[in-house]
């Protein structure tokens, strides 16, 4: 794939689209192209083939994408996943929080090798570009046994050609310099590093931002409840740019505090409400002006595209907002304000505004054009309304990461996509076979073998 990548064409245009910026200066403009050179987008031209003799022979060069009739976005920010867990998936759909530390994490989890993990990782990041994701945070919460676990999960990102954010978790330090020091330094990079903490008590949590500040990484960890947020505080470790995971039953303060030091929010709305975090706090966030950002979370459980993000989003927002749960009085929340939850509010969580999240000149070209005739969607009246209400990745028809094409025409350009799936029933086969691939329903706490028979259907 890294040759392809080298020999492809620098330039690219994406012809006669309407544009869905989630940029104000840029607007929405109807048959316009978005020029791409070197993996940056360079012009977005409303007036779509009113062209010079320089723009001839700019055209000539360039690889040629027809977007008319078709919607063209930034691509989508996912702010939190736990990428691994893709060799798992829909094997937790059914499991609670409990359930899931105790079956994913503990029993499953540490029965996949490298190889197993590293596939997790490649379908996790494959099925997010085919789903016009093309920015994941990898939320790497698998116990790192040895280096070999690091490197096939990293190593998977690379293979992909999505961006990414490895934040490494349940390691140990050493490992995680040998990773910051040997390959993931630069920031310019597709996949780039942060930290999962995930601290018990204090003298973990300032060990672990010593080491964040340190290497100079971004941090992430999971917060439910309680007072969190003070207690770093009070901890004198609070800084901008942390980015915390879920923040269900936090009170207006924490949020506050949060919003206050510069932190970002992950929302996971799918996994929130079906494994019991709590209220997904769209409206508290917004009480205290807080735009957050969307996550698909657990693999093992969710779907890996943001459209199911977005649709659970906007109808708990607004049911918290019309019925006064978490955040009375907060505005009623619009597909726009979701739309860019899974745009640009999520660039920021992560840090990375300046380079991803909206279609705006200078910015890389992670591109995503969706299909707006298709059966399930046509007639489009609002744009904005379509996407969040009525699209799925059926309707995503060409994706680019800084200005490379992995999906056009309704395709993942990965050839080895069979093979990859049959590795993956492989791995499923293996885990049933040793008894350890249980599921329990919510109303039992009796463990129940899954045969590979029934697996398979
Ligand atoms: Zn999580």
């Amino acid at each position: 794939m890294a040759a392809e990548r080298e020999t492809g064409p620098t330039r690219v245009v994406i012809e006669g689209g309407h544009v869905l910026s989630m940029d104000p200066r840029v607007g929405e403009p109807l048959g316009a192209d978005v020029l791409v050179e070197d993996g940056r987008i360079v012009e977005v031209r409303r007036d779509s083939g009113a062209r010079g003799d320089r723009d001839a022979e700019w055209t000539r060069t360039a690889e040629r994408i027809d977007a008319r009739g078709c919607l063209v976005l930034p691509g989508f920010v996912d702010t939190h996943r736990h990428m691994w867990q893709a060799i798992l998936r829909g094997s937790g759909a059914d499991q609670t929080l409990e359930q899931y530390f105790d079956v994913v994490l503990h029993s499953l989890g540490p029965r996949l090798g490298p190889e197993d993990l590293g596939l997790g990782n490649l379908l996790s990041a494959l099925g997010a570009l085919d789903a016009g994701v093309t920015t994941v945070q990898d939320i790497s919460n698998i116990t790192k046994v040895t280096e070999e676990h690091t490197d096939a999960l990293v190593h998977a990102l690379d293979d992909a050609g999505i961006r990414a954010v490895f934040a490494y978790g349940q390691g140990d330090e050493r490992d995680t310099r040998r990773i910051r020091d040997g390959r993931m330094h630069s920031d310019d990079a597709l996949v780039t590093m942060a930290l999962n903490a995930e601290p018990a008590g204090d003298e973990d949590v300032l060990r672990e931002w010593a080491l964040a500040r340190d290497l100079d990484l971004s941090l992430a960890l999971h917060v439910r409840g309680g007072r969190p947020l003070s207690r770093l505080r009070q901890l004198g470790v609070l800084r901008p740019g942390t980015v915390y995971i879920h923040g269900t039953g936090l009170d207006a303060g924490e949020l506050r505090i949060l919003a206050d030091s510069g932190g970002g929010l992950s929302i996971a709305p799918g996994i929130e409400m079906t494994m019991g975090h709590g209220l997904p706090p769209f409206a508290a966030a917004a009480a205290v002006g807080l735009r957050p950002g969307l996550s698909a979370d657990v693999e093992a459980a969710a779907a890996s595209d943001l459209f199911g993000q977005m649709r659970t989003a906007f109808q708990v927002a607004r049911f918290a907002a019309l019925h006064g749960t978490d955040g009375v009085g907060a505005p009623l929340p619009t597909t726009r304000d979701v739309l860019e939850f899974a745009t640009i509010d999520g660039a920021r969580v992560l840090g990375m505004d300046d380079r991803i999240g909206s279609i705006t000149p200078g910015k890389q070209a992670d591109i995503v054009v969706l299909r707006a005739d298709r059966p399930g969607v046509v007639p489009v009246y609002d744009a904005v309304g379509t996407v969040v209400s009525a699209m799925d990745r059926a309707d995503v028809d060409t994706v680019l990461v800084a200005g490379r094409v992995v999906k056009r025409d309704g395709r993942l350009l990965r050839p080895d996509l069979p093979a990859l799936a049959e590795r993956a029933n492989e791995v499923r086969d293996r885990l049933a076979r040793t008894g350890h691939l249980r599921t329990r329903t919510p109303s039992s706490t009796a463990a129940r073998t899954v045969r590979s028979s029934s697996l398979s259907r």
